[in-house]
């Protein structure tokens, strides 16, 4: 059995659910769906998602979300109309107008609790709740435990299930939702408690690219990499996929593929427990973050004083930060945090550093930019450094941090936002060329 995941794009258009249905229809073990709210129709257009948000924010100051339910109604209204089914989603949207303000998450995942319904009929598949299956704990964290044990007894459904992403319920009955972009998590659990052989994500790309197509007009592609490559890439800001999907997939070593909806030929990106039998290039993916903010710290002999890194990092702790990376010399540390700081936390952080560990010289740089080589194959194969290093060099950047990570799987560099484009062009063409 196939999960298979529609994001917003695939939900936005009559006829793009009519391409959903092909592919679905086109493969027999393509028996489970997950969907997303409706997207963008077009640039500029909104999501679903943003009008249920808008809709409850108007309910909670006016006391009635008039204008942005009218229009949730209208865009379901004309897709319906558009695929001549017999649905009437009026009473839906009465309820969802009733319960609107009982918390933003519920407003929110009316989207694809309706793509959920309207997909549903379209297939002839029998919709699944996810309130019903997919379960948080008190706590707000996911309940895997009960939730496997739900999804499991879908597969005796052999009909075809249609089940809305995006949401959960607590064990309160509320709904509860995951982060934006969720409805890949739900995908991941359904693909792991029925056991899928794969679980496909459909979206309106190719899969990943090699690099950020805003900065490398039509990059490669990536064929298949593994979840943690994966993992670097999308913590680095490669975003086709939320990176929580991996999770619930990466003990069963269950594969995912990212397919385009609307180029349902493409064979996608493979992401991979293994993938050493895929002939690969050595670098996977370049990928890149602005808006970092690093601590730097020198003290002489830094390296023989006893707690001084757990010092620095309890200061962290205390004021609820978690680091990104940490290079270290011997006698510099540096601490990487994006940049949620405001200039009065960042004051109170250096002064509790200053007090915890006495650093020679303490300094906090604004504009640096970080860009990760990622690549299964750098931790056995020479001089992928010193060609990153030397591309710099070329195009005229200063490197202002290094970091290679434990696992040898990739490469970190520091450098001034200004040259962030410029760095990500150059690594780009060394290591592929036409
Ligand atoms: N509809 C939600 C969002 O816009 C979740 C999703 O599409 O995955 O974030």
């Amino acid at each position: 059995m196939k999960v298979c995941k529609f994001g917003g794009t695939s939900m936005a258009t009559a006829a793009s659910i009519r391409q959903v249905q092909d592919i679905i229809q086109s493969d027999p073990s393509r028996k489970f769906v997950v969907v997303s709210a409706p997207g963008k129709r077009f640039k500029g257009d909104a999501k679903i998602t943003d009008l249920l948000y808008a809709a409850f924010n108007e309910k909670k100051s006016l006391g009635t979300a008039k204008n942005a339910l009218s229009e949730i109604k209208s865009r379901f209204d004309a897709l319906i109309k558009d695929l001549g089914l017999d649905l009437d989603i009026s009473p839906y949207i009465e309820d969802i107008e009733t319960n609107l303000a009982l918390s933003p998450d519920f407003a929110a995942s009316r989207g694809e609790y309706l793509a959920g319904i309207v997909v549903a009929e379209v297939l002839g598949f029998k919709f699944v709740d996810a309130g019903e299956i997919i379960k948080f704990k008190h706590d707000g964290g996911f309940d895997a435990e009960s939730t496997n044990d739900l999804v499991a007894e879908l597969k005796s459904i052999t009909t075809g299930v249609v089940i809305p992403g995006f949401y959960g319920r607590l064990p309160d009955k509320s709904i509860k939702t995951f982060s934006r972009g969720g409805s890949d998590i739900t995908g991941a659990i359904i693909a792991r408690g029925i056991d899928a052989e794969i679980y496909e994500n459909w979206t309106d790309v190719n899969g990943f690219m090699v690099t950020d197509p805003t900065v490398i007009e039509n990059p490669k592609q990536i064929t298949a990499l593994t979840y943690e490559e994966l993992r670097e890439l999308s913590y680095m800001g490669a975003s086709v996929l939320h990176p929580d999907s991996i999770f619930p997939l990466k003990g069963k070593g269950i594969s995912i593929n990212i397919r385009n909806t609307f180029a349902p030929e493409h064979p996608g990106t493979l992401i991979l427990k293994d993938a050493s039998d895929f002939d690969r290039p050595i670098i996977t993916g370049i990928a890149g973050k602005t808006g970092n903010t690093t601590i730097t710290l020198k003290k002489s002999m830094m390296n023989t004083e006893l707690g001084f890194g757990r010092r620095v990092l309890s200061v962290l702790e205390r004021n609820g930060l978690s680091f990104e990376h940490i290079p270290t010399g011997i006698d510099t540390m540096s601490v990487v945090l994006d940049n949620s700081l405001n200039e009065q936390l960042e004051k109170k952080i250096v002064d509790e550093i200053r007090g915890k560990v006495n650093p020679d010289t303490i300094e906090v740089i604004h504009n640096l930019a970080l860009i990760a080589i990622v690549g299964h194959g750098m931790a056995n194969t020479m001089g992928i450094a010193a060609k990153i290093f030397t591309a710099l060099f070329h195009a005229g950047v200063n490197i202002r941090m290094i970091d290679q990570g434990s696992s040898e799987m990739n490469i970190i560099v520091g450098v001034e936002e200004h040259d962030y484009k410029k760095s990500i062009t150059a690594i780009y063409h060394t290591f592929f060329k036409e």
